[in-house]
């Protein structure tokens, strides 16, 4: 069963929320896609319209705005604007990552921190959500300006942060690198060695094994899950991953271990295809390396790949699509042309990848549909592990950190397909991931009085 628009009793409250936060376009949506699955919990549960929880909920704890100036390598002043939404601490202190790219604004921080605050409570464990970045563009930049500009960042945003505060990650744009810069900061500033107030750490400063593959690792274990239910595994199928970036490269990792063909992934400049499998290890050289831009794989591996530029990666027929770019990468006309082609599954390895429309056609089209804020939780649950180790002071194995990664994915998995069977909409994992993790936080809020 397909949910389509609003409930009549959380028209008005939707209506307000928009009202309230008039232009952000990418927070309508996420707000509108979750109060589109209320309708039956609020018929459940009539308590949860009360104290307007609903409105509390959507509405960010706090929003910080700031300014981040710098100096580039020719000795110019740059200025950016930096951005934390603290968004929901009934859980946990607000987790969730940085995101450095020059489209970020409040309205993609905010639907990124709301989509996170219901991520983090399907993981189970104690986390509220939050969100935060920069306009800053790091493509081009030198790694000293990156340095700079992580180390003005972190001037600035240190005073809100700490280990039961508020416990930053990455996300496009930040990886480890610019993890450290900001960390040695956070170092300076306030003199002491908080392994705890950032998560995505190098090893030998607090890291956790397996933080680095585990959104793409995680979003395989989901998928994998997913297909079981109709008898089906990764083995021989053929896969589309888009993107190039950390979470993409784990999910081709996890894939091809899984016995799956990888035969297309890409930047925001065009696509590759290689029909005998994508070459990982070539693409992390790239990537990870050298930090060039996809079109070199074609260049480098020649014969049997091709690059295209420009064009939609969706248009490679495949069975599974893993959407691991960014937002409304994916539209109803790719979704059309997935379904068209075959697709059975797809696996939101992005953050809210996929159009509403494109994900009504793959509902009504009975493709299996895993959602970012279920799919993609596996990396934010390990940044959790990661806390919890630096609790301890402990380092646990690879092989230890992914099996937690696995089971938490398995068990994310199933509470939202419980979820959607108990409210009458079976394999609606949409509609089971909303309505498992609002309920969780909207329990914690109602046992805290109003907050
Ligand atoms: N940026 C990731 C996400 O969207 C990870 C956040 C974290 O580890 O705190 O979930």
């Amino acid at each position: 069963m397909v949910t389509v628009g609003v409930d009549e009793k959380l028209e008005p409250i939707l209506s307000e929320v928009l009202r309230r936060n008039a232009g952000e376009l990418e927070f309508h949506q996420a707000v509108r896609e979750v109060l589109e699955s209320l309708g039956r919990v609020v018929a459940k549960h009539p308590n949860y319209a009360d104290n307007a929880l609903i409105e509390r909920i959507c509405e960010p704890e706090r929003q910080i705005i700031f300014r981040v100036p710098w100096v580039d390598d020719h000795g110019k002043v740059q200025i950016n604007r930096g951005f934390r939404v603290q968004f929901n601490s009934a859980l946990g202190p607000y987790k969730g990552g940085l995101r450095f790219h020059p489209s970020v604004n409040v309205s993609i921080i905010k639907f990124l921190g709301f989509e996170q605050t219901f991520k983090n409570a399907l993981t189970g464990m104690p986390i509220g959500g939050g969100k935060g970045g920069s306009d800053f563009n790091p493509r081009g930049r030198s790694d000293a300006e990156i340095m700079r500009f992580c180390q003005s960042f972190m001037t600035e945003l240190y005073r809100h942060l700490g280990e039961y505060t508020d416990v930053p990650a990455g996300d496009i744009g930040v990886g480890g690198r610019e993890i450290g810069y900001m960390f040695g900061q956070y170092k300076r500033l306030t003199n002491r060695y908080e392994a705890g107030v950032l998560t995505g750490k190098a090893l030998f400063y607090g890291g956790s094994r397996a933080r680095t593959e585990a959104t793409g690792y995680g979003a395989t274990y989901f998928v994998e899950r997913m297909l079981a239910t109709k008898g089906h595994t990764f083995e021989g199928k053929k896969t589309v991953v888009s993107g190039s970036g950390n979470v993409a490269i784990y999910t081709m990792e996890k894939i091809i271990e899984f016995g799956g063909k990888i035969i297309a992934c890409s930047d925001s400049n065009g696509y590759v295809v290689d029909e005998s499998g994508i070459d990982l290890d070539l693409v992390k050289e790239i990537k990870e390396v050298r930090r060039q831009r996809i079109s070199e794989y074609a260049r480098c591996k020649g014969a049997g790949s091709h690059y295209v530029d420009g064009g939609s990666v969706w248009s490679v027929p495949c069975d599974v699509a893993m959407p691991s770019a960014t937002q409304n990468e994916l539209t109803g006309k790719d979704a059309k042309t997935l379904v068209k082609n075959g697709v059975i599954a797809v696996g939101e390895g992005a953050n809210m990848p996929s159009t509403p429309d494109a994900v009504r056609f793959f509902q009504e089209a009975g493709v299996l549909f895993g959602p970012g804020k279920a799919a993609n939780a596996g990396g934010v649950a390990t940044s959790a592990l990661e806390m919890q180790q630096n609790a301890s002071r402990d380092s646990w194995t690879f092989e230890r950190t992914e099996a937690r990664l696995a089971e938490i994915m398995r068990n994310i998995h199933d509470r939202c397909a419980e979820t959607a069977d108990e409210y009458g909409a079976p394999g609606d994992y949409v509609l089971g991931a909303n309505i498992a993790g609002f309920v969780r936080v909207a329990e914690a809020m109602d046992t805290l009085g109003i907050i």
